[in-house]
């Protein structure tokens, strides 16, 4: 079948929740997608954050194999060796003391929401605690991942939302201020906003909403779903700002393709809150996706990929600060590391399609943002050949 036979296929099977680009994809390899008609493409966008390790790392690939081997599923009443592996490496990674293993980043959320409002009910008996989430947020599709999802289109049709959940302005300390009461449990944010258009937390809000946490014993969520592992430059964003989160959400890059999430916690808020039947899944922490993670960190290290993103983000800036200068319609450059976002003055939807024919991928984020996403092994040779692919399109 050709891939025009298969997209209406597709149409007629699947559910139409997505404007999906006419394209299939077959293969990949390195920074490198191929679709059914043999065409290759450049892609910076890595399955929205996913792909940091590139296509077919031949180590990945081999771990995951010899746990499909070994053992593929064995269920949370019993203990497996990958998911402890994992937890281990995640634990040390961050300096948080205890993961809880999802399947994805929306679950993650749910745990972490979960976890704050039982804490906050431990102290004080209470059933009416306040989130304080931020607008043009993004934390996920369920019903309690939507309700601090800072997105009044997303959440309309589907209300009510879990209740009690009021938005403040992303950076803006007074707007979380203003919010905080004696019901307030906990604050939620990205510590770089994806979704909303690559916005960075600045260094003085996040530090003065962990301030406010601390005075009054609320919970700070930090959702590094998007911006974590490894692709701000450090393995989680917050640790560059020196401000650690009570609780914190993983997903994406995390299992690099294996579809795995995690919330993780300090010992304060572990010994504080959820208790064996509090929480559960079927898959989460199963061997073949914990052994994914557990690779995943190993490669890391081995590929030294943090190294990597701090060494060549700086000439990835620099090339687009230059699209910015040259081009009138790209107003300004957002982001860190390997998370970058250019503001166009319009919806810059058709430059993804332009650059999808010129063979680059790239997406787009809120606030008409151009959103790139590449691989963390993508070195400056990749990004002069996105940028010369980039301008082709721009200049028509
Ligand atoms: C993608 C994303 C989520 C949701 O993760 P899923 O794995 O799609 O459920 C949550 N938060 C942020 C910041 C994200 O970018």
């Amino acid at each position: 079948m050709t891939q025009q036979e298969y997209i209406k296929e597709a149409e007629e099977v699947l559910l139409h929740t997505y404007n999906r680009y006419p394209i299939v994809f077959e293969k990949a390899d390195g920074i490198y997608l191929y679709d059914m008609t043999g065409k290759k493409y450049l892609d910076f966008a890595s399955g929205i954050g996913v792909f940091a390790l590139g296509y077919g790392n031949q180590k990945y690939n081999d771990a995951l194999k010899e746990q499909i081997d070994r053992i593929l599923h064995t269920s949370n009443l019993y203990y497996n060796v990958p998911a402890i592996d994992a937890a281990k490496k995640l634990v040390h990674a961050s300096g948080m003391d205890k993961v809880f293993f999802t399947n994805s980043g929306t679950e993650a959320i749910e745990g972490a929401i979960k976890t704050a409002r039982k804490y906050a009910y431990r102290k004080d008996g209470r059933t009416d605690h306040e989130i304080i989430a931020m607008e043009h947020s993004f934390h996920g599709r369920s019903m309690g991942a939507l309700s601090v999802t800072g997105n009044a289109h997303y959440r309309e049709a589907f209300r009510p939302m879990i209740g009690h959940v009021k938005f403040a302005q992303f950076n803006d300390l007074e707007s979380v201020k203003s919010l905080v009461n004696e019901k307030t449990c906990a604050v939620i944010m990205e510590t770089v906003q994806g979704e909303g258009g690559i916005y960075p937390a600045d260094k003085g809000f996040i530090e003065g909403v962990r301030e406010i946490c601390d005075q009054k014993d609320i919970l700070l969520i930090l959702d590094e779903v998007q911006c974590g592992m490894g692709r701000c430059g450090e393995m989680f964003a917050w640790q560059m700002y020196g401000v650690k989160p009570d609780i914190m959400a993983s997903a994406k890059a995390l299992g690099c393709g294996v579809p795995v999430g995690a919330f993780l916690m300090t010992s304060k808020v572990a010994s504080g809150s959820l208790v064996p039947g509090d929480h559960g899944t079927t898959y989460g922490g199963n061997p073949f996706a914990c052994a994914a993670v557990s690779k995943v960190f190993d490669l890391f290290e081995e590929e030294d990929l943090i190294g990597h993103v701090k060494e060549v983000a700086p000439y990835f800036m620099e090339k687009l600060d230059g699209l910015v200068e040259k081009y009138d319609c790209i107003k300004e450059r957002r982001g860190v590391g390997f998370m970058q976002g250019l503001q166009f003055d319009c919806d810059p939807g058709k430059v993804v399609l332009k650059a999808q024919d010129a063979g680059l991928l790239v997406i787009t984020a809120g606030n008409h943002t151009l959103r790139f996403l590449p691989p963390l092994v993508a070195g400056k040779k990749e990004i002069d050949e996105m940028i010369e692919k980039l301008e082709k399109v721009l200049n028509i």
